[in-house]
C-alpha cells in the first residue's frame, strides 16, 4: 500500500496511433529524441525524474541563496550525516560532478580502479583521471539475492597483476545500477572493506541508490531481518572511506549531488573541496541553489522511510509480475529501480545487428505512447551482450493503472511481433559510445 497520495498532478495524454507514428518518424526511430509531451507513460529513467514530497516543495521555500556559509548547506550536511554517517560533504551540481570532484582528487595517471560494475558516468571520470577501470562482478544465476555483489577475489588477482600501490581505491555501487539495479550485501561490502585495507586503497560507496539497496538487505540478509532500512542504510555505508551520491536518486530531487569524507580524512577533504570550488562552485552550494540543497536535504530523510522505501521497490517488482503474467521475459528477480526486458528473446525473428531491443523500444511507443530505453546492440555497439530493453519507474509518480497500461501496451505488441521490422542507423554521432543518445534509425523494409 502506498502511503502517500496526490496533492498535485499533472495532466498526461495519449496522442493517437497515427500521431504517435508521426512522432516516432519525426524522432528518427530514436525514443530520446521524442518531446516529453508525446509520451503517455515514461519509463526512460528514474534520474531527476520522480515526484517531490509537499515537505519538499515547502523546503524550497525556506532556500538560504546565500553564496557562502547558507543555512540550507547546513541542513543539508546534517541530513547527510544522520541518514548516511558522513560528517563531511562536498556539494555538486549532480552525481558526475561528485564523480569528478572525488576521482579527480583519488585517481593519478596509470592507476587502476576496480568496481563491481562502473555506471558509465563512473567510467568517464575514471578514464578522465587517468585511471583505468576494471569491472568486478561476481558471477551469479538467476535467481540469487546478491547479483550485484563485488568479486572480491577478481580485484585481489587485479592487485596482484598490476600491484596494490596501482590501485589507490576500490568502488562499490550499490545497487549495480549497470547490472539491472541489484543489490549488495552488507557481507560483500565488509569484504570489499578488507580488501581495501589489505591494499591500502580507500574504499568508495556509489550511493546513489543506498535506500533501495537498505531495503533489499533488510528483505533478503538474515543477519539484518528485522531492522529498519534506515539502520542499515547507515551501517552498509559505516565501512566506506567516502561515497559519491546522485541528488536525483536517492536524494528524491530533481537535480544535485555531493561527495562524502570521514570526518578524520583532512588530506581527502581538502583536495575535494579545492577540486568542487573549481568544478562546481563554493563549498556551501556546489552548482545547487539553496533551495535545492534544501530539498535534498528533506528528500534523504525521507528515502529512508520504510513506508516509502518498500512501495518503491515493490512497485518496480509488481511491473515485473505484470509482465510475467502476459509472457513478457524479464530479469529476475527485478532490482531496485527498473525493469529489464529481454528483447532478444521476445523478438526471436530479429537479429542482434537489427537492433530488437530498439524494435521493441520503438513498438512500445508506437501501440501505447510507453518510453523504456535500448540497452544493447545499439547502446553497446559491438560487445556481445544481451539485447535488453530497460523500464525504470521514477519515484512516487505512476499508479497501478498506469502499469497495467504498460503491460497491456507489451501484451499487444506481443500479437504482432510477427511483423515488426529490424532497424538500421541513417545517421550516428562520431563518438559510437554516445550514439544511442542521438543516432537516426529507420524500418528495414
Ligand atoms: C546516475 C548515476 C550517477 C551519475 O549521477 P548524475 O546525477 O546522473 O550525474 C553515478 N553513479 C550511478 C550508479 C548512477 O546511477
Amino acid at each position: 500500500m502506498r502511503a502517500y497520495k496526490a496533492k498535485a498532478v499533472e495532466r498526461i495524454e495519449l496522442p493517437d496511433r497515427e500521431a504517435r507514428e508521426h512522432y516516432l518518424r519525426e524522432a528518427g526511430y530514436n525514443a530520446f529524441n521524442l518531446d516529453a509531451d508525446a509520451v503517455f507513460i515514461d519509463l526512460l529513467t528514474d534520474s531527476g525524474t520522480g515526484t517531490m514530497s509537499d515537505e519538499q516543495w515547502a523546503a524550497l521555500l525556506r532556500g538560504d541563496e546565500s553564496y557562502a556559509g547558507s543555512e540550507s548547506f547546513q541542513r543539508l550536511e546534517s541530513a547527510v550525516a544522520d541518514v548516511m554517517g558522513f560528517e563531511r560533504i562536498v556539494p555538486a551540481h549532480q552525481g558526475r560532478g561528485a564523480e569528478n570532484v572525488l576521482y579527480g582528487a583519488l585517481i593519478s595517471k596509470g592507476d587502476y580502479v576496480p568496481n563491481n560494475t562502473h555506471f558509465d558516468t563512473t567510467r568517464a571520470h575514471i578514464t578522465n583521471a587517468g585511471g583505468e577501470p576494471v569491472d568486478c562482478p561476481i558471477e551469479s544465476e538467476p535467481g540469487d539475492p546478491f547479483q550485484g555483489n563485488l568479486d572480491v577475489d577478481g580485484v585481489r588477482e587485479l592487485a596482484s597483476e598490476v600491484g596494490a600501490e596501482r590501485i589507490p581505491a576500490v568502488v562499490v555501487t550499490i545497487t549495480n545500477n549497470s547490472l539491472a539495479g541489484q543489490p549488495v550485501s552488507i557481507e560483500n561490502l565488509r569484504e570489499a572493506r578488507t580488501v581495501a585495507n589489505d591494499l591500502d586503497a580507500r574504499l568508495v560507496i556509489d550511493a546513489c541508490r543506498f535506500a533501495e539497496n537498505a531495503y533489499f538487505v533488510t528483505q533478503r540478509e538474515t543477519e539484518f531481518a528485522g531492522e529498519s532500512v534506515a539502520d542499515v542504510a547507515r551501517e552498509q555505508l559505516a565501512v566506506a572511506d567516502a561515497i559519491v551520491m546522485s541528488g536525483k536518486k536517492d536524494g528524491l530531487a530533481n537535480v544535485g549531488g555531493f561527495v562524502g569524507v570521514r570526518a578524520d580524512d583532512d588530506e581527502l577533504y581538502e583536495q575535494a573541496r579545492q577540486r568542487g570550488i573549481l568544478y562546481e562552485g563554493f563549498t556551501t552550494y556546489g552548482g545547487m541553489a539553496g533551495r535545492d540543497l534544501e530539498a535534498m536535504a528533506v528528500g534523504l530523510r525521507e528515502a529512508v522511510e520504510e513506508t516509502y522505501v518498500e512501495s518503491r521497490v515493490e512497485q518496480v517488482a509488481e511491473l515485473g509480475e505484470l509482465l510475467q503474467e502476459v509472457g513478457v521475459p524479464i530479469r529476475t528477480p527485478t532490482g531496485g529501480h527498473a525493469v529489464y526486458v529481454d528483447a532478444g528473446e521476445f523478438l526471436p525473428s530479429i537479429p542482434h545487428e537489427e537492433f530488437p531491443g530498439q524494435a521493441l523500444v520503438c513498438a512500445l511507443y508506437r501501440e501505447g505512447g510507453v518510453r523504456g530505453v535500448e540497452l544493447g546492440e545499439l547502446a553497446f555497439p559491438g560487445t556481445e551482450r544481451d539485447q535488453l530493453v530497460r523500464l525504470c519507474l521514477p519515484r512516487r509518480t505512476y499508479f497501478r493503472d498506469h502499469l497495467e497500461h504498460v503491460a497491456e501496451t507489451f501484451a499487444a505488441v506481443a500479437e504482432r511481433r510477427e511483423e515488426l521490422p529490424g532497424y538500421e542507423i541513417v545517421d550516428e554521432p562520431e563518438m559510437k559510445e554516445l550514439r544511442h543518445f542521438s543516432a537516426e534509425l529507420r524500418p528495414i523494409e
